[in-house]
């Protein structure tokens, strides 16, 4: 993207994203999923990363949460509420610890041999000392603060825009799980040195904090969730949309009551107060020995792999976990590193929120293309720019047909919200208008069928070729061009081809070699390992040889052997190893009818149909869009080895071991040798293999020349 484009796109984002913030955090509506919002958030987050010079103070990216409400007391943190930069993939994870050791300049963990005498102690100890990382599950919840003094809960506080907050003390004193006094001083102590932590036991026993400020989350279960969604249904009102919104919404509450009534629960996860501890896992250790409720998953980690491990185990837990996460915290664990990564933007550099695959992103659809089915019904498919939706990447929804993009009022170029619930494929549920530059296209039906040309017509809301075999003849052609004797796709059978038709993922071959993974994993009964099964296979099928390449084309009356023929006329008037389908169309273009008749073995009939494929800037432009995909062929033969075996004859009897009988032959040609049918006096060779028919015995009674397998590998090397 160049600059112009970058600052455009910039200033979009941050008014769209703003509009989202206000009406969520304000006016407590949510008007777009919060994943949907991240995606946007992610792509301003990534563009501000490549135009530094964009950035502005008022940038959603700077910010953290709301503006207070008029009607609580305001509350000024001691230390600012900080908020998270997030990651998405194992790649957005390895940049960032990439990104804070050479910030740092030493690598994560320290090296570890530098241990001091009270570090191997703790280390005997099994003390989680060394560890790396201190991962957390993210809860979906509201960040609060909670100031204790005198080890009494005096001032409860929300994050606020991070350096201001609301005083919410009354409401979070409704919540059971946050304690309104800490426990014992005798009691910490003890529970300290259960917990091995004997250095900050002695600490506290010298220096027990006057005023303590701890930070955490408040949150709802997803059973009160139903449970109030189900008071509000039958009291006739609105329905909540996710949890967070209530919990949000109660502690915002002016009368504690309806706080109370909401059951909230609450996590801590942060000591503000310097108590001079080593790690953030301490941190957690402390909390609940002070009587805090901390969340028993969090856990100490080595290594990225660890993390990365953990977050796949928390995907999995998310289902049976009473409350929502959406992803996990990974933090630094040892707190004068995390000190010393200090704050970028309004986010520590030392921790970064790894979030789980949203179920919905945003992209941009690059265009609509017509799918034409098995029955002939022409389906519209967008064509997105690659994005991750529920942890695959996809790059297409289809859009079943044109009262759909009525619906949506989608334009080619339009920025829109995928989504993609549970195993269903995904959907584009909305089109984000505010975004347009002015640049889009609207889409129109195509009056002429993309296959063959004919009419399309009209049944309702469907769209049909006239041809009523149009569709049966496409698909067929798919069939042909994938099976054994032309690109010889393993894995893509009849029914996976009309399941990628049906499902508007391919309309012409070349859409093929474009599939990713996900585009096939979010179908039903396609897991990921079968998915990435097939694109491998397709992968190492791009390449091919040239008279497979002209077999595959379907071009009528063209078997093997004329594509073997075809083949041969470009090879003798080229010397390139590897080429271009765009090459070979140029060069059988320039082909009179004349010429391709004076191809011995071919005959007028065939000559015509092989002139008129040739001839079609249909045929031209798919040809192209094979290059574009990465489609690659390789001529038969060097001209140098042609002519090795000129003039010499071949029959083939019994099994070869080493090839198949059909490779034998195309080598035989490659080296400009003839094969023959039968034994004659015309043969120069027999070539024998196991298990020889009756041209072995006919060769003998004439005197041919007979030559096992090894002569003959001999024979053909060059
Ligand atoms: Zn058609």
């Amino acid at each position: 993207m160049d600059k112009k484009k970058a600052k455009e796109r910039i200033e979009k984002l941050k008014e769209e994203i703003n509009k989202y913030r206000y009406a969520y955090h304000v006016l407590n509506k949510s008007l777009i999923s919060d994943a949907a919002l991240d995606s946007l958030k992610k792509e301003l987050f990534d563009l501000e990363n490549q135009f530094p010079e964009f950035i502005t103070s008022d940038s959603p990216t700077q910010r953290v949460g709301s503006k207070p409400l008029k009607e609580f007391k305001k509350v000024t943190h001691e230390e600012p509420m900080l908020s998270f930069n997030d990651a998405f993939s194992e790649e957005d994870m390895k940049a960032w610890l990439e990104r804070l050791e050479n910030y740092l300049k030493t690598q994560i963990p320290a090296d570890s041999t530098q241990t001091t005498a009270e570090n191997s102690q703790r280390k005997s100890a099994s003390s989680p000392r060394q560890s790396a990382f201190y991962c957390e599950l993210k809860i979906d919840g509201l960040a609060i603060e909670l100031v204790y003094e005198n080890d009494i809960f005096v001032q409860g506080s929300t994050r606020g825009d991070g350096l201001i907050g609301e005083d919410v003390t009354q409401n979070l004193k409704t919540i059971e799980a946050i304690p309104l006094k800490l426990l014992k001083k005798e009691e910490v102590i003890k529970n300290l040195k259960n917990l091995k932590l004997v250095s900050t036991a002695e600490f506290l026993e010298k220096h027990w904090p006057k005023r303590l400020v701890v930070r955490g989350e408040v949150f709802l279960t997803k059973k009160e969730f139903q449970r109030i969604n189900q008071e509000q249904i039958k009291a006739g009102l609105k329905l909540y949309a996710n949890p967070r919104n209530i919990a949000a919404g109660s502690i915002r509450q002016l009368d504690p009551k309806i706080t109370a009534s909401r059951r909230l629960d609450s996590f801590q996860y942060e000591i503000v107060t310097n108590l001079h501890l080593k790690t953030h896992e301490e941190k957690h250790l402390l909390l609940k020995a002070f009587g805090f409720k901390t969340n028993p998953h969090n856990q100490a980690l080595n290594s990225l792999e660890e993390v990365f491990d953990f977050r796949n185990q928390q995907v999995k837990r998310r289902e049976e976990l009473s409350y929502e996460i959406d992803g996990i915290v990974v933090i630094v664990n040892d707190n004068e590193i995390f000190q010393k990564g200090g704050v970028v933007g309004k986010a520590p550099r030392a921790a970064i929120a790894y979030k789980f695959s949203p179920r919905e992103a945003t992209t941009q659809v690059l265009d609509i293309k017509v799918q034409v089915g098995r029955t002939g019904t022409l389906t519209p498919v967008a064509v997105l720019k690659p994005v991750e939706v529920g942890g695959v990447k996809i790059t297409h929804a289809t859009l079943h047909n044109w009262d759909q993009i009525k619906r949506l009022g989608l334009k080619i170029g339009d920025t829109v919200i995928v989504s993609r619930a549970g195993d269903v494929i995904p959907q584009i549920s909305q089109v984000l208008k505010d975004l347009r530059t002015g640049r889009e296209k609207e889409f129109k039906m195509p009056q002429n069928c993309p296959i063959d040309n004919s009419k399309v017509v009209r049944e309702g809301a469907l769209f049909r070729c006239s041809n009523p075999k149009c569709g049966a003849r496409h698909r067929e052609f798919l069939k042909h061009f994938v099976s054994k004797t032309a690109f010889d796709i393993r894995g893509l059978g009849g029914k996976i081809i009309d399941r990628f038709l049906d499902e508007g993922l391919i309309s012409d071959a070349a859409d093929i070699f474009a599939l990713k993974e996900g585009d096939i994993a979010v179908l039903e009964r396609f897991g990921e390992k079968s998915s990435q099964n097939i694109v491998k296979e397709i992968k190492t099928r791009q390449k091919t040889s040239l008279s497979r390449f002209i077999y595959s084309l379907g071009i009528l009356h063209v078997g093997e052997e004329t594509a073997l023929l075809l083949a041969r006329q470009f090879s003798q008037n080229n010397s390139q190893k590897i080429i271009k389908p765009s090459e070979v169309g140029r060069f059988f273009q320039n082909y009179s009818l004349e010429k391709f008749q004076e191809i011995s073995d071919i005959g007028p009939k065939v000559s015509q149909s092989i002139f008129d494929w040739f001839k079609s800037e249909k045929n031209i432009n798919f040809l192209e869009k094979l290059e574009k995909v990465g489609v690659e062929i390789a001529t038969e033969k060097p001209k140098a080895q042609s002519s090795k075996l000129k003039g010499f004859t071949f029959v083939l009897t019994g099994t070869l071991k080493t090839m198949s009988r059909e490779e034998a032959k195309e080598r035989i040609r490659t080296l400009g040798g003839e094969i023959l049918e039968s034994v004659s006096k015309k043969t120069s060779f027999v070539v024998v293999g196991e298990e020889p028919g009756s041209k072995y015995g006919k060769a003998k009674q004439l005197g041919i020349k007979i030559i096992n397998e090894r002569k003959f590998l001999e024979m053909i090397e060059i």
